[in-house]
């Protein structure tokens, strides 16, 4: 018998394989964060002596959903501007307030907002937003994985005086998480209408010193597009394209307004992921994004719920049944972004988003970032397609068990990590004395 540390069984397991392959009565074994095997609970339990066996009875496991794209520290501003377009909540209502935050403001809502990711099924997330040294130190209290960089802009924010000052920080970032499997940096210059060209060139450059990816905000609404047509006498995407951006691996978060010529040069870049945030996209108002195109040339995508105050929810099983159900209503066709496809945005696009090929699917050799589901929840019963009840069915509030790298951080309602109590003691406190200010 071979040795692991943690043996886990489950009526069904959702693997993502390249057959896609559902088990029934079917195992897990665990090894150094890693799955070492994946099959029937019977040869398993024959193959296997581990440290720990849980059998987790009735439930769906399923690869950790992946958020593409958010900005976990926006749950300070949930529901604090609501039904606004996207141009006036941002600069009347979300960059004023955001000027006065603080790293530990960031630290305490990030965990807030993992917490959220956590307890829903989420075990990764790709972030962008300031003070990123304080989203990392919260990520490790929570134990979630993290892709992140800190926010370039063309003006000063609360963590950076200017955008060298961002550069440098995203420079400490790497340092400071070079050895954590969990972390990784990403170069993050907001967005075309916050940065300039030399903003822009500077972050291309430091992402190939670095070799690292960038990750920012593209053509999310037709306002965007004209103010970059008027400006640069092209389209977001031919801009970012002649300014050599696409040379890099580019994670580019809404993509609303696509021409065709823009849809060409994004088929033509080497390496770019479509981070579709359907929720946000529908509460500001911004369009919908050309994605069952997207995906038909073979564009690579991934989901995301962008930050809790656009959303307003830090879930992706909200967000996988909103991106479902937009496209078949604005394409009138019902067969369009079947369910599996729209799983695969939300496990293995996010994988790619986040540039792990070792993640997204429950296979041997890949980490063992997973969720489980309870089937016997009202909503999930009966179950012929575990697939259609991720997308359709499920609200996130079924998760019973939720780990990364093998270790449980979310275990029938409580988090292994930290005391959530306190941290809602904490954030009441907050806003009550913000309240105060106000
Ligand atoms: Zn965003």
């Amino acid at each position: 018998m071979r040795q692991c540390s943690l043996l886990l069984h489950a009526q069904k397991i959702l693997t993502q394989d390249a057959q896609r392959r559902i088990l029934e009565d079917a195992s897990l074994a665990i090894n150094d964060g890693k799955i070492v095997d994946i099959g029937p609970r019977r040869q398993l339990e024959c193959n296997w002596q581990a440290t720990r066996t849980s059998d987790l009875g009735n439930v769906l496991i399923l690869p950790g959903l992946i958020n593409a794209h958010t900005h976990a520290a926006m749950t300070l501003l949930r529901g604090y501007a609501d039904d606004l377009p996207l141009l006036q909540w941002l600069e009347q209502k979300i960059f004023p307030r955001e000027a006065q935050l603080t790293a530990e403001l960031v630290e305490l809502f990030s965990l807030l907002g993992f917490a959220e990711m956590l307890a829903s099924g989420t075990t990764a997330c790709l972030d962008m937003y300031i003070f990123e040294k304080a989203v990392f130190a919260a990520a490790r209290r929570a134990g979630i994985r993290l892709t992140a960089g800190e926010g370039v802009f063309g003006f000063s924010s609360a963590c950076c005086a200017c955008w060298q000052d961002a550069l440098q920080y995203t420079e400490e970032l790497v340092a400071s998480t070079a050895q954590e499997s969990r972390l990784k940096v990403i170069v993050s210059p907001h967005s075309v209408y916050t940065t300039d060209p030399q903003i822009l060139t500077a972050s291309l450059h430091l992402a190939e010193k670095l070799n690292l990816p960038l990750h920012l905000h593209l053509s999310e609404s037709p306002q965007e597009v004209a103010q970059c047509q008027k400006a640069h006498g092209q389209s977001p995407i031919a801009y970012l394209s002649r300014l050599g951006l696409f040379s890099r691996p580019t994670k580019l978060a809404h993509v609303v307004v696509c021409s065709d010529t823009d849809l060409d040069i994004l088929s033509q870049a080497k390496d770019t992921t479509i981070l579709h945030c359907p929720g946000s996209n529908m509460k500001l108002a911004s369009g919908c994004a050309r994605i069952p195109l997207m995906h038909q040339r073979g564009l690579s995508l991934a989901l995301g719920t962008d930050g809790p105050a656009s959303n307003n929810q830090l879930n992706m099983f909200l967000e996988m049944n909103r991106a479902a159900l937009l496209h078949k209503l604005t394409a009138n066709d019902p067969e369009t972004m079947p369910a599996s496809t729209v799983l695969d945005m939300a496990t293995l696009g996010g994988a790619r988003a986040l540039g792990h090929n070792d993640l997204g699917s429950l296979e041997i050799g890949n980490w063992a970032d997973l969720t489980a589901l309870d089937l016997s929840a009202p909503n999930l019963v009966p179950c012929y397609e575990p697939a259609s009840h991720l997308v359709y069915a499920a609200s996130g509030h079924e998760v019973v068990l939720t780990m990364v790298e093998g270790e449980i951080l979310y275990d029938h309602g409580t988090f292994t990590r930290f005391d959530y109590e306190s941290l809602c003691r904490e954030v009441t406190k907050v806003i009550a004395s913000i309240r105060k200010m106000a």
